[in-house]
């Protein structure tokens, strides 16, 4: 499955336009992932369609992750999470498969999996477990 690299065909642009959403700033947008991972999973979403969120502006990405902070904060007094993970797939090859550049904040509940060491190490299953090999 190729990125969609244009508006036109873009699902978090027609998000967008759909408004209600978790917090918003003038640069960004947070709304709840589709199919979400763990309870509360939401996305941190620039308004401006770009496929990394390095292609926007220093003073655009400081504001991204302002919003990634309030969301945190939204959802940690809803939901009150054990942990988080947060953070983004940069490019087809680290796993992207939205087009449109955006931040996962994933709530984390003690015991939602039998162990969470390693959190995104595990993107490479074999080499995870550091700890294993020390
Ligand atoms: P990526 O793989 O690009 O890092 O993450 C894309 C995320 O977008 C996935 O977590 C997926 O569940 C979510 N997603 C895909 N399509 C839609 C959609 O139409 N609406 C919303 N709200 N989330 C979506
Ligand atoms: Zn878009």
């Amino acid at each position: 499955m190729a990125l969609n690299e244009n508006r036109d065909e873009c699902p978090f642009c027609d998000r967008i336009g759909d408004g209600d959403f978790i917090a918003e700033s003038d640069v960004a947008v947070a709304f709840a992932d589709k199919f979400p991972v763990s309870r509360g999973h939401a996305l941190v979403v620039p308004r401006h369609h770009a496929a990394s969120l390095f292609e926007i502006s220093q003073a655009e990405i400081e504001d991204v992750w302002g919003l990634v902070s309030h969301v945190r904060s939204i959802l940690q007094g809803d939901l009150a999470p054990d942990g988080f993970n947060i953070g983004l797939n940069d490019g087809e090859a680290a796993g992207q498969t939205v087009g449109h550049a955006h931040v996962h904040v994933i709530p984390r509940y003690k015991g939602d999996v039998p162990d969470p060491r390693g959190g995104v190490r595990w993107v490479f299953p074999d080499k995870a477990a550091y700890w294993l090999n020390k």
